[in-house]
């Protein structure tokens, strides 16, 4: 099933919805626990798509893909590399990639985002799928300049609008070998595989449930492959995920501070 959040036109407001046949329908209830489908009706280029999710914090993980590290001359991590970005970074399909007026150098990171839907600590490696809601498409925006500058990352990764998330959430999309994929203006520029993650996705959850409880909603970045690039004003971004979506958001200038 392919959740979303989306604009509900007759009651002004934002909930949950299922995509089905290319349109779009209601879900009241929660996507963690007892819910139901209305009728798949309004198309879904006519809705207008929130972030599929509202996660209280985003977990990310650093050089995951050895040729990424290798173009900015890093090692490939011993154990998983993690940051986080605030939940106030997050945009949907569709919505602007803001560039802040003290970076030169913003890049995208295409990433596969893991979903969870359960209360998770100390979950082991083995039994990490059961905390797996299911995946999204995530752009890992980040100030290159500032995050080599700063030494840590929290300014470079954490701007506002800088965790695109979307268009959905599949719950029965398999991540074990899908193309990630980021192209601007219709070029490409990055290409990898989920099968090359240095840390593949269940040592992942067990890694961050060893440090810290995630929640259902909480979303998992899992780090990108080569091929990183600058964005301009005026770009338009998509990050693909064969298989599961495209995930479109077009890039301007900060006007305000400046
Ligand atoms: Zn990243």
């Amino acid at each position: 099933m392919r959740w979303v959040r989306f604009w509900d036109p007759e009651e002004n407001r934002g909930r949950y919805g299922w995509v089905h046949e290319g349109r779009v329908g209601r879900v009241h209830g929660s996507p963690w626990d007892e819910f139901e489908r209305e009728e798949a009706r309004w198309p879904l280029e006519e809705v207008r798509l929130l972030a599929p999710v509202t996660p209280s914090k985003i977990v990310c993980v650093g050089r995951n893909y050895a040729a990424h590290a290798a173009e900015h001359g890093a090692e490939v991590p011993t154990t998983p590399l993690i940051f986080l970005k605030p939940p106030s970074a997050v945009i949907g399909p569709g919505e602007a990639i803001v560039l802040p007026p003290q970076s030169q150098q913003v890049e995208h990171e295409a990433e596969l985002a893991v979903v969870i839907g359960r209360r998770a600590r100390w979950v082991r490696a083995d039994q990490a799928w059961e905390v797996v809601w299911g995946y999204t498409v995530a752009n890992d925006v980040t100030a290159r300049d500032l995050q080599r500058r700063d030494g840590q990352w929290t300014r470079a990764k954490g701007f506002d609008t800088f965790a695109p998330l979307g268009p959905w959430v599949d719950t029965d999309f398999d991540p074990t070998d899908a193309a990630v994929m980021a192209r601007v203006n219709g070029e490409e520029r990055q290409l990898g595989f989920t099968r090359e993650m240095v840390f593949p996705i269940p040592q992942l959850i067990a890694y961050i449930t060893s440090v810290m409880t995630l929640l259902p909603g909480d979303v998992i970045l899992t780090g990108t492959p080569a091929g990183v690039g600058p964005l301009r004003p005026g770009d338009v971004v998509e990050v693909e995920v064969e298989g599961l979506g495209v995930l479109r958001n077009p890039v301007r200038a900060e006007t305000r501070g400046v």
